[in-house]
């Protein structure tokens, strides 16, 4: 407990509560389970920050869905995004003919996503959507907006259900703004 409100400590202030985070959660899987009513989409989980919008995500879909899980790297212990991308882990199907939905905590720039949906269009999925749990869209730096997301936050840097600093914050339930004088330090 201490540790947590040590945490708690270190947000500038608080965005989105557990309750406004489940709702919206439930009103994408809703969203997702009609576009994809006749289909049986398969969900890729973008490791590790969206695991836990993963979680929610997939049991907020009323309709049949494969799962899988890849990692790619694109930032350190820092707050601002590198232009290269790795795929540190693969999906352990084949994607080949599938419909995707790539499941992430955030879109910033949008270098991730783009270099990611790229490699599934080109590895033969029939379709390849995006479902970020946030959007950053005045950080954009490519032309690629996500098909589904749950809210759209101002340019700051977040921690909570997921997204951490330095891998610490992830199991906050709620979503805030890291104060500047954590990652100042
Ligand atoms: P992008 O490629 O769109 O710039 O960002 C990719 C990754 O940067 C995200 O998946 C996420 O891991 C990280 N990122 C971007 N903005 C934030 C933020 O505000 N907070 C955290 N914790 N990670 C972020």
């Amino acid at each position: 407990m201490e540790i947590k409100r040590k945490q708690y400590a270190d947000l500038e202030r608080l965005l989105f509560t557990e309750e406004e985070i489940r709702s919206a959660v439930q009103t994408l899987g809703a969203r997702i389970s009609a576009d994809y009513e006749d289909k049986e989409p398969l969900l890729i989980c973008v490791l590790k920050g969206a695991c836990v919008f993963f979680s929610d995500l997939i049991r907020a879909i009323d309709t049949p869905v494969s799962i899988d899980f890849i990692a790619a790297s694109s930032y350190g212990g820092g707050t601002r995004p590198q232009h290269e991308v790795i795929l540190k882990h693969e999906p352990s199907q084949s994607v080949k003919g599938r419909d995707v939905i790539l499941v992430e905590d955030i879109m910033d720039t949008g270098n991730t996503l783009l270099c990611l949906k790229r490699f599934f269009e080109e590895t033969g999925a029939a379709s390849v959507r995006i479902a970020a749990l946030l959007d950053k869209p005045s950080r954009r730096c490519v032309p690629l907006q996500p098909d589904y997301s749950c809210f759209t936050i101002p340019d700051a840097f977040v921690v909570g259900y997921g997204l951490d600093y330095d891998e610490q914050y992830r199991s906050l339930p709620e979503i805030g703004i890291l104060s500047p004088t954590v990652w100042d330090k």
